[in-house]
C-alpha cells in the first residue's frame, strides 16, 4: 500500500528494470508508462517486477491514454480488462482516464463518477491547469472531486513546469482541502512541495517529458529529444549538464559542486558532463532521484512535525533563490510560487 508523504519514480516500461533498485525503499515506489503505447508489454513488466524482482514498494500503472497526439477525451470509457489486470496484480487500481480539457466540464464529473464505481479505485485526472489556477474553475473541480469521493491522481499540463503558473499551487493546496487522498504524477521538484503541504505520495519523473504533461501541438511535428538535465540541489532545481559545468568554472567552493549520493560517490555533480552524450541520462536521472529522496527524508522526517515541514520547505525554497541569482540564473519561477502561494505559517498565510 500507498504510505503517507511517499516518493515515486514515475519510468517509462523500458526502464522499469533500473529504476526498480531505486525506488524499492521505505517510502518510496514507483510509477510506469507503457512504453511506445504497449499496454500489455507494461502489464508484462509489473508482473516480471513483482514476482520475479520481489519488487516490495508501491507499484502504480499508468495507462497514459491522456497523452500523444492520439490522447483520449475524458468522455472515454474506462477499459474494464485494464482495471481488472491491475487488480488481478494485486496493485493499486488506476483509471486509464483520457484527458481532462479547459472547458469539459462534463468530461470531469463523468469520469469521477464512474472511477467511484470501481472498487478500490484511483482516479487519474489529467488536468488542463486552468482546471487549478482560475478560480471558477477550481471551484467546479473541487466540487466534483467532493461530490464523487474518490482519491484522485493529478497529471498537470504545461508546457514546461505547470507549478511555475500563477495559481497552480494555491490550487492544489484547495484541492487538498477536499479529504480524499491526492496523488501527484509526472512531476519534478514541486513533488517536494506537494508532500510537504499534504499529497499522499507524488512521482517524479525519469526524464523531462515525464515531469508534466506536454500539450498536443496541433500540427504535429518531430520533437527533438532535449540535453539531459538533473537536479542541482543548492537552486532546487533541474538544469542542463552543460550549464551546470559552465557555473562551476565561475564558482570554485568545492561545497556547492561535491555530491555524496549513489551515482555521484563524492565526486563534483558536473562529471556527468564529461560523459559522451548517450551516457548522461542514466546518471543525471539517478542523481535526480537520490537527491529528491534524500530531501523527501530530511524534510519529511518522522520527528518533523507537519507545520515545521512546510516552513523548512518555504525556507529552502527561498535560500534557492538567492543561490541561483549568485550563479547568474533565473530562478525557477516555482519556487516563488510556493513562497507567495503556500504560506508555512497561519500568520502568513493571513497577512499574505
Ligand atoms: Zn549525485
Amino acid at each position: 500500500m500507498i504510505t503517507e508523504r511517499s516518493l515515486l519514480v514515475h519510468c517509462a516500461a523500458n526502464q522499469a528494470l533500473r529504476c526498480a533498485p531505486i525506488a524499492d525503499r521505505p517510502r518510496g515506489g514507483l510509477v510506469v508508462s507503457p512504453h511506445r503505447r504497449d499496454e500489455a508489454g507494461l502489464l508484462a513488466t509489473a508482473a516480471y517486477l513483482l514476482r520475479q524482482r520481489g519488487f516490495g514498494a508501491p507499484l502504480l500503472l499508468d495507462a497514459a491514454r491522456y497523452a500523444g497526439q492520439a490522447r483520449l477525451p475524458a468522455s472515454a470509457p474506462f477499459n474494464p480488462r485494464w482495471l481488472r489486470r491491475q487488480r488481478e496484480l494485486g496493485l493499486p487500481v488506476l483509471t486509464d482516464s483520457g484527458y481532462v480539457d479547459a472547458d469539459d466540464e462534463r468530461g470531469l464529473a463523468g469520469l469521477l463518477h464512474r472511477a467511484a464505481a470501481v472498487p478500490g479505485a484511483i482516479a487519474v485526472l489529467p488536468l488542463d491547469p486552468s482546471w487549478l489556477h482560475d478560480r471558477m474553475r477550481r471551484a467546479v473541480l473541487t466540487g466534483h472531486v467532493r461530490a464523487a469521493a474518490v482519491p484522485v491522481a493529478l497529471v498537470l499540463e504545461a508546457a514546461r513546469d505547470p507549478f511555475a503558473l500563477p495559481g497552480v499551487v494555491a490550487g492544489l493546496l484547495e484541492l487538498l482541502r477536499c479529504e480524499v487522498p491526492v496523488l501527484l504524477l509526472r512531476s519534478d521538484v514541486s513533488a517536494l512541495g506537494a508532500l510537504c503541504h499534504g499529497v499522499a505520495a507524488a512521482a517524479v519523473g525519469t526524464v523531462g517529458a515525464l515531469r508534466h504533461l506536454a500539450p498536443r501541438y496541433e500540427v504535429a511535428r518531430p520533437v527533438p529529444r532535449p540535453a539531459p538535465s538533473t537536479v542541482f540541489r543548492p537552486t532546487l532545481s533541474y538544469r542542463r549538464l552543460g550549464a551546470i559545468a559552465r557555473a562551476k568554472r565561475g564558482h570554485r567552493e568545492p561545497a556547492l559542486w561535491g555530491c555524496a549520493c549513489e551515482a555521484c560517490d563524492g565526486r563534483d555533480v558536473d562529471w556527468m558532463a564529461g560523459l559522451p552524450e548517450r551516457d548522461r541520462e542514466v546518471p543525471a536521472f539517478e542523481h535526480a532521484i537520490r537527491v529528491l529522496q534524500q530531501l523527501r527524508d530530511e524534510l519529511l522526517d518522522d520527528a518533523v512535525a507537519p507545520a515545521a515541514a512546510r516552513r523548512s520547505w518555504a525556507a529552502r525554497c527561498a535560500d534557492a533563490v538567492h543561490r541561483s541569482r549568485d550563479l547568474g540564473w533565473a530562478p525557477a519561477p516555482m519556487l516563488t510560487r510556493w513562497r507567495e502561494e503556500a504560506p508555512a505559517t497561519a500568520a502568513a498565510r493571513l497577512s499574505a
